[in-house]
């Protein structure tokens, strides 16, 4: 059912229920986080502080809240606890509410909410250190082939019947996609690593945005990839943009950033004289589409030449960005 359907008092309840759920699931993921780092069990150890090794009180580890009360430090030593707990718990909370604010109280809500909960763990391991667990993103495979295998999300798109040994079997076409989903969104990110390691010489994408995108691929299936991909690239050009171009300005690469303005200002003149009616005109139209793609090649070559040498271009993670891709086209 629809939780907008609930009136008044019991919505935001049921809301707030949600996201104390999400919160202490959260609160999980931190715990599934630290221990893929240091090989610990994810059930058996019992929390400490990872600076003065106490056991945590059960008061210590309230989500989200306990931060507050403990103003951010371990409440045995007083050493910093890192942000990045209460800042997981409060995300994975507020996802797991938008999810059921938009699937309802259904089980494709839980898979989802499950799904989402391992896309944040996948980011902040990657954030943190440039590393996607195998185990992380399988498991996350997994649960999409189980998606799609019940066509727990409805995808509405029907069954194949097959008729073996006088037995008629019937596969969701869902489950096809979700594995063509897994070959496709591997395949395409080791395609974008090879031609990146031909060009600027090393690996532009690591192993681990392989797996991502077909994990992403085995839930949301293959019709979903191409625009993961694309919109996961827009993402990252918005996070890397003031970082590259701050780079740029130290390096004092203003050649590029001219050329990089040149072609931004040679595509605004080709929609100007489109709108104005001119382009129609053949040496207009062979002057603007000349500038364009003169300014397109000069400001590659310069970007070619730039990553080539740059030691300073810090490497940002391509996975987080396509995790962001697949939440907004979950959403949308
Ligand atoms: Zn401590």
């Amino acid at each position: 059912m629809s939780i907008f359907e609930l009136r008044g008092l019991e919505f935001y309840y049921i809301i707030f229920v949600i996201f104390v759920i999400g919160a202490c699931i959260g609160s999980f993921s931190n715990v599934v986080i630290l221990r893929a780092f240091s090989g610990e069990s994810i059930v058996l150890p019992p929390s400490k502080c990872p600076h003065c090794h106490n056991k945590l009180k059960w008061y210590h580890n309230i989500p989200i809240l306990s931060y507050i009360f403990l103003r951010g430090k371990c409440g045995f030593c007083k050493e910093s606890i890192s942000i990045q707990y209460p800042l997981v718990e409060t995300i994975v909370g507020l996802l797991f509410v938008g999810i059921f604010l938009k699937f309802g109280l259904t089980l494709n809500s839980i898979v989802l909410s499950v799904a989402s909960m391992l896309c944040v763990v996948m980011s902040v391991t990657d954030i943190k250190e440039q590393v996607i667990f195998d185990m992380h993103a399988i498991a996350l495979g997994v649960i999409g082939l189980l998606y799609n295998f019940f066509d727990i999300g409805k995808s509405n798109l029907g069954s194949y019947d097959f008729s073996l040994f006088a037995h008629s079997l019937s596969i969701n076409k869902s489950f096809i996609y979700s594995i063509l989903g897994i070959i496709a969104g591997a395949l395409i990110m080791e395609v974008l690593a090879f031609w990146g390691k031909l060009f600027v010489g090393k690996r532009a994408f690591g192993e681990g945005d392989s797996y991502i995108l077909g994990a992403l691929g085995a839930v949301f299936g293959v019709r979903s990839v191409p625009y993961i991909l694309v919109l996961g690239v827009i993402v990252q050009i918005i996070i890397i943009l003031p970082m590259f171009i701050k780079k740029l300005l130290q390096n004092r690469e203003y050649m590029l950033l001219y050329s990089l303005g040149g072609f931004v200002l040679s595509v605004g003149l080709f929609k100007l004289l489109d709108v104005l009616n001119l382009i129609g005109n053949l040496f207009v139209f062979i002057f603007a589409f000349g500038l364009m793609l003169f300014f397109a090649f000069y400001a590659c070559k310069k970007l070619i030449v730039s990553a080539k040498s740059a030691e300073g271009l810090t490497y940002v993670p391509f996975g987080p960005p396509l995790i962001i891709a697949a939440f907004v086209l979950m959403f949308i």
